[in-house]
């Protein structure tokens, strides 16, 4: 009865270390311009995306990020999409979840 449920320490140099909040890339589908080729998922050399068992509109299934903190936004999954339906950037810092640094924040 061995459960490994704590983390094995190196050296606990680290205390608390912070989740990472940087990440590469960032990846976006537009699934109503999906028709289900598959290009983008076969083409991403670090395995971000899978085909969802769900349908579009159309009847395709879609493409979806299966592990996206891997993403390193090179663009590959945008450059094969016949259909511009998947684009991936290099992410400069911040990803965009509403929070805008330079906002003033009065209400
Ligand atoms: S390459 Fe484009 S059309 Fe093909 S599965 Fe991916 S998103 Fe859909
Ligand atoms: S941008 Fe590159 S790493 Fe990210 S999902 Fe597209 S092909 Fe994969």
């Amino acid at each position: 009865m061995n459960e490994g449920s704590g983390h094995s320490g190196e050296s606990g140099a680290t205390a608390a270390k912070p989740r990472k909040t940087r990440i590469p890339g960032v990846v976006s589908i537009d699934v109503e311009r999906c028709k289900g080729c598959g290009f983008c998922v076969s083409f991403c050399p670090l395995g971000v995306l899978r085909m969802s068992t769900k349908f579009n509109a159309k009847g395709y299934h879609y493409p979806e990020v299966a592990d996206g903190d891997k993403c390193s936004g090179c663009g590959l999954c945008g450059m094969y999409c016949p259909d511009f339906a998947i684009f991936g950037a290099r992410n400069s810092g911040v990803i965009g979840s509403g929070a805008s640094p330079k906002a003033s924040d009065a209400e």
